[in-house]
């Protein structure tokens, strides 16, 4: 299989620090990837690079092969099929959970058409096969702001999905999370990665265990190493720096 992104010999530098030192990864269509390391590897400015927020200073990140967005605005990259939900919610609390999905429906549209237009019933059907999906459909007239901590982050990963992504990008989804919002949350991925590519960096073992998928090791701006947990935790350098043995 083809890989729908490749990001190749990242290389960034904050003001002469680099924190992305020559960094390789690819991501496989529908795949759920890891990306795990201590504080300060560089995971969050790859993602940050992926999604245009952050330039690199050299290096490529393609997309479905060919189309090479290093260089693309961040609503550009959002277009084209690859959207990120950073760690703390950015949902509008006093609309309600539905008003918050139908403003991610319009948001693919112009102003003028924003203000004017009404959802078509089929954009109406799609919002509700998706509150279905993201488990908040009996608050779907609630405000946004009134759900607990898990339903803001699935309304607000809902409200990425409504722009069908081809790439979802989670910085920490099950961060402050119950148990019962972890597991929720690990079948949501699961489902999402039906039609889409998850591309996920995460602190909490348990849950990338949970999930026996590739998993990538980033360390001081470089990959460690790739492969499942359990060769990873096998991984002397992994056990060195990561998990401190
Ligand atoms: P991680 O997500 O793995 O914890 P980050 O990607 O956030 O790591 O950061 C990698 C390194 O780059 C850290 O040392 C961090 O302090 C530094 N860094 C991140 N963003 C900036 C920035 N905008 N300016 C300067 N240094 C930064």
């Amino acid at each position: 299989m083809q890989p729908i992104l490749s990001c190749r010999n990242i290389l960034v530098d904050f003001s002469g620090f680099k924190a992305v030192q020559g960094v390789d990864l690819e991501v496989q269509p529908q795949e759920v990837r890891f990306l795990i390391g201590p504080n300060g590897a560089g995971k969050t400015t790859m993602l940050d690079v992926i999604c245009g927020k952050t330039k690199v200073r050299s290096g490529e990140v393609l997309f479905q092969q060919t189309k090479k967005i290093t260089k693309l605005q961040e609503h550009e990259i959002v277009n084209l099929g690859i959207t990120r939900k950073f760690q703390a919610p950015s949902i509008f609390s006093k609309l309600t959970v539905f008003e918050n999905l139908e403003l991610s429906v319009k948001q693919r549209r112009n102003l003028w058409s924003v203000l004017r237009a009404k959802l078509s019933g089929e954009e109406k059907d799609k919002i509700v096969s998706l509150l279905e999906k993201i488990g908040l459909k009996e608050q779907m007239s609630e405000a946004a702001g009134s759900l607990a901590h898990g339903q803001k982050q699935w309304l607000e990963i809902g409200m990425q999905l409504m722009q069908e992504p081809q790439i979802l990008l989670l910085d920490e989804p099950i961060a402050g999370m119950s148990e019962s919002e972890r597991y929720k949350t690990g079948e949501l991925i699961h489902e999402i990665a039906d039609t889409c590519s998850v591309l996920i960096v995460e602190h909490d073992m348990e849950f990338v265990k949970n999930f026996s998928k590739k998993v990538t090791v980033m360390h001081e701006g470089k990959v460690l190493c790739e492969g499942s947990m359990e060769e990873i935790q096998q991984n002397e350098q992994v056990a060195e720096v990561y998990l401190g043995r």
